[in-house]
């Protein structure tokens, strides 16, 4: 058997197989740390299957109103059985995180209320659900007031400026896990945990909400688990395994995702509509899958950061760093470097690996984005893909993989192209 070949006939030449090879030695206690938390994640999720009396029936189709379907409700009492939440809203009828983050404001958010970001600007589709960037239907338009604290220096967060935010008027605080298109660091469920607890100190009824994209599972907790009321996500990244091929989640209070529910789909209605229309097997078994995969990713994630930070570029969180979620962000430097970075993970990936990625005017976001992704369910980014808006710094958002080894083969294929392209040496 020899791997190398294979690699070879993939298009990895022997200088770049030589690198990854000495990057991987150095990784050894990280991925075993990695591996123990997908074996505790995995525990949790088969628990939570077991308790609900998972069954062959809740992977019926249901179609129409959807009425008493009794898998689509015992997805959501397995969802809420993970996160530790008294509900859960877990559905293909949510489009993307987005949607599913604009549900969740939308829904508890009343005009005169104010909106509450501690943590800086939210991810870019964010600022026209809120209205930073006017736009039609947003929460601007409805009368929500936003306020914003930027973080510190170095990433921590500035409780003076959030104490005198937080007002009477203010209802809702979002957190994003993630650092999004940003170069801050993502923060840790315990960072945000002590967020949470500062900002019920200043006002004990506000709700605390948390965008999860790309974070579940790379942690033993969720945010739910330190004090967020509601935890939001797509089906599309982590928590889909995959496998999903479609949807969002709400976990949380049981009153907030109740209105969530009314918000969907229509007051007075709430959970008891919406049809499952024969996707519920791939979001059961996908979410099974989940703490698996997402280890395959941040193995991967961590050992992109470690090769380009040998090659002396930037990187965040840097290779010694703990890991909050499965994205690395790699400041690159150059449009060049975005897309010879880019090409390579499309030249890796198991669909469209024929094409060449270009960058283009994408809705939602204000600068030209370049994506690289050939996956099996459309945009779907917990599969192997790399995407970052073409501006300073740079940087390439470099995440997934829905196994270890196609990561890697990713990362090996971008190097390459980095090579041929002039812009490293090895
Ligand atoms: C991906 C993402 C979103 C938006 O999710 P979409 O599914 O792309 O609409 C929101 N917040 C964060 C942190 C994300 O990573």
């Amino acid at each position: 058997m020899n791997t190398n070949e294979m690699y070879t006939r993939l298009g990895v030449s022997d200088a770049v197989l030589r690198f990854g090879d000495e990057v991987l030695a150095e990784l050894a206690d990280r991925f075993a740390h990695i591996d123990a938390v997908a074996e505790y994640n995995q525990a949790k999720v088969v628990g939570a299957m077991q308790e609900n009396r998972l069954a062959a029936q809740h992977f019926n189709l249901s179609s129409g109103y959807g009425y008493d379907d009794a898998g689509r409700d015992n997805l959501e009492n397995i969802y809420a059985s993970v996160f530790h939440t008294e509900a859960a809203l877990v559905r293909p009828q949510i489009s993307c995180g987005t949607h599913a983050l604009a549900l969740a404001l939308g829904a508890n958010l009343l005009p005169g209320d104010q909106l509450l970001s501690p943590v800086g600007a939210p991810y870019d589709t964010l600022e026209e659900v809120i209205g930073i960037r006017p736009s039609v239907g947003s929460l601007r338009e409805y009368g929500v007031r936003y306020a914003q604290v930027d973080l510190l220096d170095g990433g921590k967060f500035d409780y003076e400026g959030i104490r005198k935010a937080i007002n009477e008027k203010t209802k809702l605080i979002t957190i994003q896990r993630s650092k999004g298109y940003a170069t801050r660091p993502s923060f840790s469920v315990k960072e945000i945990g002590e967020l949470i607890a500062f900002c019920k100190e200043c006002k004990p009824d506000v709700i605390c909400m948390v965008d999860n994209c790309y974070g579940e599972f790379v942690d033993v907790i969720e945010p739910s688990d330190v004090g967020a009321d509601m935890v939001v996500g797509s089906l599309i990244k982590n928590p889909g395994g995959g496998l999903a091929p479609t949807g969002g989640y709400i976990c949380g209070r049981k009153d907030l995702i109740e209105r969530c529910a009314y918000r969907l789909n229509a007051p007075g209605l709430g959970k008891e509509v919406g049809a499952n229309l024969g996707l519920l097997t791939s979001l059961y078994q996908g979410f099974f899958l989940a703490p698996t995969v997402v280890s395959g990713a941040t193995k991967g994630a961590l050992f992109a950061a470690r090769c380009y930070e040998k090659l002396g570029f930037r990187v965040v969180p840097t290779s010694a760093e703990p890991r909050n979620d499965i994205i690395q962000a790699v400041e690159l430097g150059s449009r060049e470097g975005m897309v010879a970075f880019c090409r390579g993970i499309q030249a890796a990936a198991p669909v469209d690996s024929y094409v060449t990625p270009e960058p283009w005017p994408m809705p939602g976001y204000d600068s030209d984005v370049i994506m690289a992704a050939g996956a099996f369910v459309q945009g779907s980014s917990i599969e192997l893909s790399a995407d970052g808006p073409i501006r300073e710094p740079y940087a390439v958002y470099f995440q997934g993989g829905l196994t270890w080894y196609h990561a890697k083969l990713g990362i090996l294929m971008s190097l390459q192209k980095m090579l041929e392209a002039g812009l490293i040496e090895l």
